[in-house]
């Protein structure tokens, strides 16, 4: 409140002076990384910040990991006003957390946040808020090879009220997950099932913001898919059956040409792409490489970087196209940050797709050191935030 005039005073952005910490007093047994399930064990902590439509952002909290209280009329129950981030703290051998990036996730939290008419902030405080989170519970940051901590930033509309509309009450919580290696037994490539019945996104649609309501729709398919003996979805759009996306992945395809060069092509940002952290990153050191002014080793000498639409007839049948072969195809996210793609079932046939021995594309395999070497601080870099 204003001490002059009494009013409420409606915060506009988060107020890290206003910071609150409570510890817990049952810290929990921390489990052996060998023992990891994907997002099943969590931290002691989490962040709560309440926001209110009157009074704007409450004090940020950084309170022991447990049950939200939600009355069962809010809105988040019933009309899914809820969106998500996926970011990792990794350590390095110096025993110092990093996250990755996370300047990225919150200008991506922002986007999805104005699209569902939630209020935005300042996303550096949220940074400076999961970096404080990390280092409460930096023992939960597992140090093996390939492990890391998986940080969850969400926001749902809490109001209570079955109208439908913005939401006057909003929470911001993150919590955190330890995740075991996602490669310790060597690279699995993956088939893809392309569907042409199911659509992931459609131009005018929210495919392009991270909500949470575009993943509920996305489990049938996935489980038709698997009951066929895929493990993911290429998600196919439209009469010329674009391809989108991978799963919960953003989609690389190279191509040798004739010539000599490859090109490596990912679809454009637009309303059916969501705009990745990883394509992000893979297209700066690609176009780094491609441009001579960080040549990588083990990348192709004439490299070309595409950011262009695809058709199943460019991919699946480019081998029966003149002057131009599929070289290699890999998904590409946070969670494995490559994932390579050895075939394609695309209507009853099975499209082959060249996998090293390793069981990975050249590109991929690169794509995968650097960023790992980023992500543990081994290479230098600005995208890499110590806590
Ligand atoms: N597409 C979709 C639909 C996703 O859910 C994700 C995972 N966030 C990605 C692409 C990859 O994004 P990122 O590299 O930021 O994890």
């Amino acid at each position: 409140t204003d001490p002059m005039t009494g009013e409420v005073i409606k915060a506009a952005d988060i107020d890290l002076s206003r910071l609150v910490i409570e510890r817990t007093k049952n810290p929990k047994e921390i489990p052996d990384t060998s023992k990891l399930v994907f997002g099943r064990q969590f931290t002691d902590h989490m962040i709560c910040v309440p926001w209110n439509s009157t009074t704007g952002w409450g004090a940020p909290k950084i309170q022991p990991y447990g049950p939200l209280n939600l009355d069962p009329s809010s809105t988040v129950l019933h009309y899914a006003p809820t969106l998500f981030e996926g970011l990792k703290a990794y350590k390095g051998k110096d025993g110092v957390p990093r996250l990755f990036r996370p300047d990225k996730n919150m200008e991506r939290m922002n986007r999805s946040a104005a699209r569902l008419a939630f209020p935005t902030f300042t996303g550096e405080h949220v940074t400076t808020l999961i970096k404080k989170l990390v280092e409460i519970d930096s023992a939960w940051v597992p140090t093996d090879p390939g492990t890391s901590l998986y940080i969850r930033p969400t926001m749902i509309g809490t109001q209570a009220g079955l109208g439908v509309g913005a939401s006057t009450d909003i929470l911001l919580f993150v919590i955190a997950s330890p995740v075991g290696p996602y490669y310790s037994t060597g690279f699995k490539p993956v088939k893809l099932y392309a569907t042409t019945k199911d659509v992931r996104a459609w131009p005018g649609g929210t495919g392009g913001y991270k909500l949470g309501s575009n993943y509920a729709a996305g489990v049938v398919p996935q489980q038709q898919a698997a009951a066929l003996g895929y493990q993911q979805i290429l998600w196919l759009f439209g009469p010329e059956h674009r391809l989108t996306e991978v799963g919960t992945m953003n989609l690389g395809v190279a191509f040798s040409r004739n010539d000599g060069s490859v090109e490596f092509v990912t679809p454009p940002l637009d309303d059916m792409i969501l705009p990745g952290v990883t394509r992000d990153s893979i297209l700066s050191l690609l176009r780094d490489h491609e441009s001579g002014k960080n040549r990588l080793e083990g990348l192709p000498d004439k490299l070309i970087v595409s950011e262009r639409q695809l058709t199943s007839e460019g991919a699946g049948h480019c081998r029966r196209v003149q002057g131009v072969t599929l070289r290699e195809i890999f998904g590409c996210g946070t969670a494995a940050i490559v994932s390579p793609v050895d075939g394609i079932g695309y209507q009853d046939e099975l499209i082959k797709v060249p996998v090293g021995e390793d069981g990975c594309g050249d590109i991929a395999r690169v794509m995968l050191r650097e960023i790992v070497g980023r992500q543990t601080g081994d290479i230098p870099s600005e995208w890499s935030f110590p806590v």
